[in-house]
């Protein structure tokens, strides 16, 4: 593929628009050709630098081609390399912890942003990912620690002001998560952390449920493609389910139980850390009507929206339209409470699973609801 072919494909997919600010050494060998010293001299933006610098710059120039290419695989190959002649460098430690969140190595990850965030405490990107990456690892506390310190230090960031929401939503649910336990996670199911707000369900007559999905067309960042990975979302919640919900799709709007639609402004979403949002309308015999909004742009180009991660916005914004209102602690889950940097294609587990059974296999009735999820 021509490297122009590749930069268009990056940037319409927003795969990784990474923050480069900080990236701007241009490596210039330069042959010392004075008879006195006839070895060779390394230099970056016109300093003379070890060769091991050189080296290491080389390696991560490399390492961020291969994130760019979303080979993250090669790219953690590339930047310990770097690191190992190098560590002095926070470009690499920030680049090596991408490559690491976005292959799941989430621990190795934050340590390595740790490292940047210590040699270069005036670069945002870092402050923005360690905070997403605690986050997505379930730190609810040291995750508004860093978003908090980041708006102090960088108010003026594009990021800022919705960083100043998530930092809101956040809060939000910290609050409301104080009474969780840890031991939640051991549990087969989690059908009590989701619903402790109330139990509310589709009845069995309602099956299939007829859902409706919005054109996308003229949405800012709508990828064609999510239409396809959302009805494989509910597909894959219908089979986890052994078809106790059951879905069938439909262009008809009024008729549909459920209507899922694309929005690229940020505002239309009540809180924004789950970028995307449910509503659900009940009477007495369960529910009536679902809405799901998605967001289809990055609230912050350091967490920039994939197939990937719109796949996990689906199946958890579905988890709620089939009655699952509240979240979970455990990042395997898909109602878990906040999505993460890793990159990977996200399956139900066995959890979800045996949740969603229990919950449309559960003797008690039907409570009224409606309220935004
Ligand atoms: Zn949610």
């Amino acid at each position: 593929m021509q490297s122009e072919e590749l930069e268009k494909m990056f940037k319409t997919r927003s795969l990784l628009n990474l923050a480069t600010q900080s990236l701007s050494l241009s490596l210039i060998l330069f042959m010392g050709i004075s008879p006195a010293f006839a070895a060779e001299q390394y230099m970056i933006n016109g300093k003379i630098v070890t060769r091991s610098v050189y080296d290491a710059v080389v390696l991560l120039k490399q390492g961020t081609a291969q994130i760019k290419a979303n080979q993250n695989k090669e790219a953690v190959e590339s930047l310990q390399k770097a690191e190992s002649l190098a560590p002095e460098l926070h470009e690499i430690q920030f680049y090596l912890g991408l490559a690491l969140a976005k292959t799941g190595r989430s621990e190795e990850a934050i340590q390595h942003y740790e490292k940047a965030r210590q040699l270069n405490p005036g670069f945002p990107s870092v402050w923005l990912n360690l905070g997403g990456l605690y986050q997505s690892e379930g730190d609810i506390g040291k995750a508004l620690e860093i978003f908090n310190q980041y708006l102090v230090r960088f108010p003026r960031d594009p990021a800022a002001k919705n960083v100043a929401s998530l930092v809101k939503g956040l809060s939000k649910e910290a609050s409301m998560r104080s009474g969780a336990n840890v031991s939640d996670a051991l549990k087969t199911d989690y059908l009590e952390d989701v619903t402790r707000q109330g139990m509310v369900r589709w009845s069995p007559e309602k099956m299939p449920l007829k859902i409706y999905i919005a054109s996308g067309e003229g949405v800012q960042g709508y990828k064609p493609q999510w239409t396809e990975v959302l009805k494989r979302s509910f597909i894959d919640w219908q089979t986890a389910s052994g078809n106790l919900v059951s879905f069938e799709f439909t262009d008809n709007k009024e008729g549909s139980n459920i209507q899922c639609s694309w929005t690229d402004d940020p505002k239309a979403l009540k809180n924004i850390a789950e970028l995307g949002e449910t509503e659900l309308y009940s009477n007495s015999k369960g529910l009536v009507r679902g809405t799901i909004k998605f967001l289809t742009v990055a609230i912050a180009r350091e967490m920039p929206v994939t197939d990937n991660r719109m796949r996990f916005i689906f199946l958890h914004e579905i988890g709620h339209a089939l009655g699952m209102p509240g979240h979970t602690t455990t990042p395997s889950d898909a109602m878990f409470y906040s999505i993460g940097i890793t990159d990977d294609w996200r399956t139900l587990s066995e959890r979800d699973s045996n949740t969603i059974r229990k919950l449309y296999t559960h003797p008690g009735p039907s409570i009224t609801y409606k309220k935004e999820l």
